[in-house]
Formats: structure tokens, sequence, C-alpha cells
């Protein structure tokens, strides 16, 4: 399986950064992304808002996106995100599916009182916009910290981990979406 993506801004995000994110997906991914594309910008769906936790939760973003948006989606919004059991989320993805969701909020240097860095910030969202797309792919966690697919549940785990699969990750993702007789 070989798929085509739709890069999906949401809310404001500046649109150089979401294109900047296609060499990184395409090194990580080779022949299994057959195209990369920018689709038209989403407004941030107002029901995914929890004015308790003043963030956005991920699942009802996720859903609102792919209700109306057809085909391989990763969103990137700029706002906070988080899902009920855990106090905050970089994104969250079907696994496997057809959509991923990535939130810049908290991988900005500038979040943790950093300069302003464009170029960590790519490698971050780089980073994370392959592990979701990996779970889209049907990966699930790896224990290997510098594995791509390793969880983070910080910024510092987000920087250990590099922006590519381990071996036994990209074995199991080639065997998973292999093609098959057509
Ligand atoms: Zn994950
Ligand atoms: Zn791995």
């Amino acid at each position: 399986m070989s798929i085509s993506l739709h890069l999906l801004p949401i809310g404001e995000v500046p649109r150089e950064l979401v294109l900047a994110l296609e060499p990184g997906l395409s090194r990580a991914f080779g022949p299994l992304l057959r195209k990369v594309s920018l689709g038209l910008p989403m407004e941030v769906p107002l029901e995914a808002y929890n004015p308790r936790r003043g963030q956005y939760n991920a699942n009802v973003m996720l859903r609102y996106i792919l209700e109306r948006m057809g085909g391989s989606v990763l969103a990137i919004t700029g706002v906070d995100l988080y899902v009920p059991s855990l106090n905050f989320v970089f994104g969250l993805a079907q696994c496997p599916g057809r959509g991923a969701l990535v939130s810049i909020h908290r991988l900005d240097p500038k979040f943790y009182g950093g300069q302003e860095s464009l170029s960590t910030l790519l490698d971050r969202i780089t980073k994370e916009a392959v592990h979701e797309l990996g779970h889209v792919f049907g990966l699930a966690h790896c224990r290997d910290r510098e594995c791509v697919m390793s969880f983070s549940n910080s910024i510092v785990e987000v920087d250990i981990k590099s922006p590519r699969f381990c071996n036994s990750c990209w074995r199991k993702l080639i065997k998973k979406n292999r093609c098959s007789k057509s």
C-alpha cells in the first residue's frame, strides 16, 4: 500500500512550516508515500475545546477532521491537545487508519522559554508526524528510545529519538503494507 497524503493546517499554522514537512516524510516512508499535497486549511473545531482544561480534545478534533476530509490526512494544529487519560499529547492517530493529528504547541522551543528556532521546531514536528503516520500504517510503539516509534511523554524524549524507524519497525512497516496482488 502506497498512500497519497493530504497535509492539513488546522487553524493558525504557517503554511511554509507544513509544506516543509514533505522532505522528512518522504525520507522516512520512501515508497510507501506516493504523493504529499497541501489541503485547504480548516478552522479549529470549537466542539473539541474543553474550557475546564483550556485544551482541545484530540479524539474529537481528529474525528471532526476525518468526517470532512477523505483520503489519508495528516493534520497540523497550533492548539494544545489532550486525551482524557493524559495531561497533553503531541499528537494522535488511527492505528491503522487514514488520519493523524499533530500539535506544534508543545514542540515549539518558545513554549519552554527557549529562543525561537525554526529548525528545532521543524525537526520535532517531523518526528511526531512520522510517529503518528507510523500508527496510521499500523505500527505500535517501540521500546528503542531512538526509534521514531518510541512514545514521547516529554520534549526531552522527542529530542532523544531520531526521525527514522529502527530496523525492526521498518521491517514491520514494509510487511504490513506490502502491496497485495493488485
Ligand atoms: Zn504513539
Ligand atoms: Zn522501532
